[in-house]
């Protein structure tokens, strides 16, 4: 039976909270009726909660009174997320609103849900960081709501949305209990559960806290505005610079009818006698901005610009940010209300993408504007409304929303960027998402809200229908892979029969894996064979290399398609040919794009470009029962249900075999340089280092080397890397020249050929072949703490360490350690710092004597149950990670 508000027991809430935390008269329950969405709903009751224990009390009493959970920010929304359709109780995070603790060193902030996004940006702007997400709502937006919707803004262009930033969260699932998801360092052994949580609308669990890393403030930026005749000839400009390998910090698009409604309302200076308009900043050293703003004006000219003007003062430049982040107040005194749809594109598909637009609200009758994130190919028409109640109206927007979306989706899009899918777009989900993989949803949110107490109804179509599993494995082809037996008897006890099997295509390895589980075998996935060695046999080798080679080269679009087989040397090699990269290395030729996904194995490179969390944008799973999906799409930004990306990441081939990957492009950098500063003492390197930090902009390494040979004579060696356009490494390089000089440095060498990032390749290769080019495994161990807590943990660490060599990549809080150490102290000190220290090779006869992970996440009970929700026989990679 339906709950109404009269029989909710309130006052058994009531006696959990200090008063006036909860309200439940009518009256003032009206303010939360609405979002910022055309959505409506009254709830039955708000609480403020002031402390984790607070929600965790009322998630309790919730679940236990079946009573539905809203978390609500400010209510910026633009998809209906924060309203209480069908009653419920929201929980408004406005007095959790505190910054808990900035470190200005290792670049890093912990928040509570409720601080304000502006508030956020400014607050660290003040100590010379920079939170680069920055949707056009920042002024009133909550990092809870940015969170949990993923959201983008202007400058994630260049920088990325909300997910780039979040390295963990705490939350309170529906069981009340608090889990800690990631933390302060980076690649926790564990599922990536805080990157799924991004963008989950608040359905999955309530961010209690949130773990956010930070960037050192760019010191300079310029802005112009571009005018141009068509709406199509400013798309094709936006493909244009991004073809040619510019990265802007923006590129916002705006049409004429949108500049006439923000001028009206704004007088930014925007040009309104022209078909459309581009706001394009590019940011860096003051060196850098007009060689910068040179080479785009150049290719704007290539492509039918009718004027360029450049913003002259700060005055001008915020002028022109005032306007296009008001626009959505500008609209609203036109029409009492609009839907704002947010379909993203590939780049490329912008212009016929737009054409295909107009035609539809043209036909429907209904008045269109846009300003949007051009460089992101994230579309938002605002489709205008005269009168809510007008039935016939309502039918024709809906209508005229759903073409719109399903236009995108047709273009290799998403039906939404940054708003999520909330109320307003589940209906449209099928568009985008088949049986299987809205099935894989609906699983997740049955492990983390079995109780479906979590913003019930929100993200999933109503349709139930849906539930029908698919999965090609039944009626798939007849394999055309490669089958082989061998007896495994000399390394495993059990004298295993192995068969391998080659799939030549994911239908040929989803096949596979269907066959093995209707007669119960397990399964091992095998990349390159890299990290095999450390793994027990099972019954069938799925090898991957035979799904090998680009399957699509998208310049334009900036990303690449390839086969989860292709070694990433043969990657590199492809692209480097276009004067493009995808910014990964791995030390090992063999190691393949899918194996480098699975293990989440970054290189120090990931301070400048993020890590695979960031770069994959896309991926073609085999699930363990044979379902084939499709997570991700080939755009930075899809929101539209959970970013399952993230949880094939890192798991280590347990969750699914990963047949396919889309990942970004960069153009190859320009210019990289590094400094080679012998250290002899290392307390004063670690000081060195800690002044550095606070100097990274193009920085792409900054590592501290112990037995690497070839450096320099000194017991420590610093290697600091920039790249990018020459000026800018010129300028960084040239600030960090000064900072060691300050700090009394004798000697720097300038290198223009080495890249911390090579030198750390090469040292962990070198150790793999020996000296005499055999291979040679030893132990290596990679400890990961917050970057702040790496120099304490190096000087406790260093005297044990006397016998084995090291590289400590200070920027990103890792720690590679060579044969040596007591893995068991490591660990200790590790754990002690909130971080962990696991093995990642070892020779034969430790194998099976080590724990190689010797860490046990908050999460471990939830991975648990998801692994045993798709994997219930546990056939996927055994013994291959903690599950
Ligand atoms: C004028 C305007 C401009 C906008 N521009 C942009 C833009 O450029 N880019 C962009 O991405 N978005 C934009 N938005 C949309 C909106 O501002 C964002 O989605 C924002 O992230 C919502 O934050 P909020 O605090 O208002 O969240 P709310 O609207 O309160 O909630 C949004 C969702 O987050 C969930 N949630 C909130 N707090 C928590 C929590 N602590 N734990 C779990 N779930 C939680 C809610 O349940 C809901 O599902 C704009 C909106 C407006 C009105």
């Amino acid at each position: 039976m339906e709950k109404t508000s009269q029989s909710i027991d309130f006052a058994s809430l009531a006696n959990l909270l200090q008063p006036g935390q909860l309200i439940t008269n009518p009256v003032e329950l009206i303010t939360y009726e609405v979002d910022a969405s055309i959505d409506r709903g009254t709830p039955d009751g708000v609480v403020y909660p002031q402390s984790r224990d607070d929600v965790s009390r009322v998630v309790r009493w919730a679940t236990e009174h079946d009573v539905p959970i809203i978390a609500r920010g400010a209510g910026t929304g633009l998809s209906g997320g924060a309203v209480a359709e069908n009653g419920g109780l929201i929980l408004h995070f406005s007095h959790m609103n505190h910054i808990l603790n900035l470190d200005i060193a290792g670049r890093s902030v912990v928040i509570e849900p409720g601080v304000v996004n502006r508030n956020l940006d400014e607050y660290v702007k003040q100590n010379g960081l920079y939170y680069p997400p920055d949707p056009a709502s920042s002024r009133a937006a909550t990092l809870g709501g940015n969170i949990a919707e993923n959201a983008g803004g202007p400058h994630c262009f260049k920088y990325g949305v909300t997910t780039n930033y979040v390295t963990g969260l705490e939350i309170v699932p529906s069981d009340g209990g608090a889990v800690q998801l990631g933390g302060r360092a980076l690649d926790y052994p564990e599922y990536d559960f805080s990157g799924l949580l991004t963008g989950s609308e608040g359905t999955l669990g309530i961010i209690t806290k949130a773990y956010i890393r930070l960037l050192r403030y760019p010191p300079g930026v310029e802005t112009l505005l571009a005018a141009f005749d068509t709406v199509s000839d400013a798309g094709d400009a936006v493909s244009a610079l991004i073809g040619r390998g510019l990265v802007p910090a923006t590129v916002e698009f705006m049409d004429q009818k949108m500049m006439v409604i923000i001028e009206d309302f704004a007088q930014a200076g925007l040009p309104i006698t022209a078909g459309a308009a581009l706001i394009i900043e590019v940011d860096g050293y003051k060196n850098s901005l007009s060689a910068q703003m040179d080479e785009i004006a150049a290719v704007l000219h290539e492509h039918k610009v009718l004027d360029i003007k450049m913003a002259q003062s700060e005055d001008e430049r915020e002028k022109i940010w005032y306007g296009r982040n008001n626009a959505a107040g500008a609209m609203a005194r036109l029409a009492p209300a609009y839907l704002t749809l947010d379909g993203t594109v590939p780049r490329s598909k912008l212009a016929p993408t737009l054409t295909e637009i107009n035609q539809i609200c043209e036909r429907y009758a209904i008045q269109v504007a846009y300003v949007f994130h051009g460089g992101d190919g994230n579309i938002h028409p605002f489709l205008l409304i005269s009168d809510l109640s007008d039935q016939e109206l309502m039918k024709r927007v809906h209508d005229a929303g759903y073409e719109i979306l399903e236009t995108c989706v047709r273009h290799d899009g998403t039906i939404t960027g940054e708003h999520g899918v909330g109320i307003e777009k589940r209906a449209y989900m099928p568009l985008l998402y088949n049986n299987d993989e809205l099935n894989a949803m609906r699983e997740i949110k049955e492990v983390f809200d079995p109780r479906n107490i979590m913003n019930p109804g929100k993200i999933f179509p109503e349709d139930q229908g849906a539930r029908e599993q698919g999965g090609m494995g039944a009626g798939g082809k007849r394999s055309k892979g490669v089958e082989r037996q061998e007896s495994r008897g000399e390394s495993n006890a059990c004298n295993k029969i192995t068969k391998i099997h080659i799939p030549g295509s994911t239908e040929d390895a989803c096949e596979i894996v269907f066959t093995s589980r209707n007669i119960n075998q397990d399964i091992r996935i095998r990349g390159g064979g890299t990290k095999s060695s450390l793994l027990p046999d099972a019954e069938h080798v799925l090898q991957t290399n035979q799904l090998n080679g680009i399957i699509e080269y998208a310049p334009q679009d900036l990303y690449v398609s390839v086969g989860a087989g292709t070694p990433i040397s043969e990657l590199q090699a492809a692209l480097t040919n276009h004067n493009m990269c995808v910014p990964l290395t791995s030390p090992w030729d063999k190691a393949t794009v899918g194996g480098i996904i699975a293990t989440n194995f970054n290189a120090p490179l990931r301070m400048r470009y993020g890590g695979l969390r960031d770069l994959v944008l896309a991926l073609t799973v085999v699930m363990p029962d044979g379902r084939v999906i499709r997570v991700g799409r080939p755009v930075v930004k899809n929101v539209a249900g959970y970013d399952l990306t993230k949880l094939f990441v890192g798991s280590h081939g347990t969750l699914g075999l990963i047949t396919e990957a889309t990942l970004k492009l960069n153009p190859m950098p320009r210019n990289r340089a590094s400094l080679v500063v012998p250290v002899e003492d290392l307390e004063l390197g670690l000081q060195w280092n800690h002044e550095l930090m606070r100097v990274c902009l193009a920085a792409s390494a900054l590592l501290l080397c112990k037995g690497v040979k070839g450096l320099s004579d000194a017991p420590h060696t610093l290697i600091y890397t920039a790249e990018g356009l020459a000026e800018d490494v010129a300028a960084e390089l040239l600030q960090a020249r000064g900072v060691l000089e300050v700090g009394g440095v004798g000697r720097v060498d300038q290198n223009h050929t080495l890249s911390g990032s090579e030198v750390w390749g090469h040292w962990l290769q070198a150790d793999e072949k020996g000296s005499n080019g055999v291979q040679k495994i030893t132990s290596l161990v990679r400890v990961g703490v917050a970057p702040k807590d790496l120099p304490s943990l190096l000087k406790i660490l260093a005297p044990s360490l006397n016998e084995s060599s090291y590289i400590a990549d200070l920027a990103n809080g890792m720690m590679y350690i060579q044969n040596g150490g007591d893995l068991a102290n490591i660990r200790a000190e590790a754990h002690k710092a909130n971080g962990y220290a696991v093995r990642l090779t070892a020779p034969k006869h430790m194998i099976e004597t080590t724990d190689h992970w010797g860490y046990f996440p908050e999460s471990l009970e939830l991975m648990r149950k998801l692994k045993l929700r798709w994997d219930p026989q546990g056939l996927f990679n055994p013994g291959a990670f903690l599950v």
